[in-house]
């Protein structure tokens, strides 16, 4: 039988998981094994007794600091890590934590149940910032025109809203979820990221410059909330965070289930891949994906894909087939984001074209058709519970804006 081969035989491929050299910050060994896959490595030999410990370590002093403020902030998004995150800092290790989300505004219904149900649950105190929708739908072309990728205010609001609340409500210790070593060539286990330091802000401002997405139609007024804290505000209250992944050992699928069947976490169709519970709470995460797959040569589903073949779930051959299936898939929230934009679909991928990295550069990228209509509605959940309430307000003959 042939075995399966990668959707671009020119790049080159990690030896053990099916990441490509068109990954960011991506690093290969002399065997030709990714960084993500030495860390996969590294993970099965780390002591986590030992790292356990030093987390019951920090989250002691941090309760002991914090006298009647919070113990620390726990940025969330609704995903699945939101909800691990609060289970373990509450239910596990009696923390008093101040939710913080950053709200991309494109709910999906389930991530808004996801977030709203995990609030409930482990009844945390919770400050969320919403941007309006007539600017991020502006935002959202020139974010494909200048980046390529639908999301700039998502990635830019992240990484500012919780600093800002942390250098507000004086609460220095942030804490995330999965490492960074988990998926990324960014960080090891071995070398974990931990502080706000000038690097960490040069590196971020020379991504997110609010300043670059200033157009015709966004002035810098509109994007002032998403500019990050000055390195200043930051160390005065002493800034600084942690990835409870780089203290406890990290399995997606097990806590997937744990969530599902202890507190209802509900899992749901994402687009591009096979999996039901990664970002599953933005219904533009498939239009993320694709641009990466139409810039760089791989979505959603060779991460994903990647992980289970890290993690003894799927065979290499097995993830290569999935990609082809489901990488080239046009996502059906590409509808939405034309409809928000006013853009054209031949617009969409020219720009896209644009911005391919040098080794995509003149390929021939397949995009296919979608057999299966999406399981959810793509549009945001807000504006469906609008629709649905004015939809019986006709019904029982109410009249609007009377
Ligand atoms: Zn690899």
């Amino acid at each position: 039988m042939k075995r399966p081969q990668p959707l671009f035989p020119h790049l080159k491929y990690c030896t053990r998981c099916c990441i490509p050299e068109t990954q960011e910050g991506v690093k290969f060994d002399d065997m030709g094994i990714c960084q993500a896959c030495q860390s996969s490595e590294q993970k099965i030999h780390i002591n986590w007794v030992e790292r356990e410990a030093k987390l019951r370590k920090i989250l002691e002093d941090a309760k002991k600091q914090a006298g009647n403020n919070y113990d620390c902030i726990v940025p969330i998004s609704g995903g699945k890590d939101s909800s691990y995150q609060l289970h373990v800092l509450t239910n596990v290790y009696g923390m008093k934590p101040l939710a913080v989300t950053f709200s991309h505004n494109w709910w999906s219904k389930s991530g808004w149940y996801n977030l709203q149900n995990s609030l409930e649950t482990f009844n945390v105190d919770h400050i969320m910032f919403t941007p309006n929708r007539a600017l991020i739908n502006r935002l959202a072309r020139n974010s494909v025109e200048r980046i390529g990728d639908t999301n700039w205010h998502d990635h830019a609001g992240v990484g500012a809203f919780p600093l800002h609340v942390a250098a507000r409500f004086k609460i220095p210790l942030l804490i995330w979820g999965e490492s960074l070593a988990e998926n990324s060539g960014r960080a090891t286990y071995e070398d974990p990221v931990h502080t706000f330091d000038r690097e960490y802000f040069l590196k971020q401002s020379g991504k997110l410059k609010p300043i670059e997405m200033i157009s015709e139609s966004v002035s810098y007024r509109d994007l002032f909330p998403f500019e990050l804290p000055t390195l200043e505000e930051i160390e005065a209250v002493g800034v600084w965070g942690i990835h409870l992944g780089d203290y406890i050992f990290w399995d997606d699928e097990r806590q997937t289930e744990f969530l599902r069947y202890t507190y209802g976490w509900k899992e749901t169709q994402m687009e591009g891949t096979y999996k039901r519970y990664k970002s599953v709470e933005d219904i533009m995460s498939g239009m993320h994906d694709f641009t990466c797959y139409l810039k760089r040569g791989y979505g959603r589903c060779t991460e994903q894909a990647s992980v289970d073949v890290r993690n003894g779930l799927l065979t290499r051959d097995e993830g290569l087939e999935l990609i082809r299936k489901h990488d080239p898939e046009r996502p059906e929230a590409l509808g939405h984001y034309l409809k928000i934009t006013g853009s054209t679909e031949e617009a969409f991928y020219a720009a896209m074209e644009k911005l391919r990295v040098p080794q995509m550069r003149g390929v021939s990228i397949p995009v296919i058709r979608k057999k299966h209509k999406h399981e959810e509605r793509l549009l945001p959940f807000p504006e469906q519970m609008i629709e649905k309430f004015n939809r019986s307000d006709a019904k029982r003959g109410y009249l609007r804006n009377l």
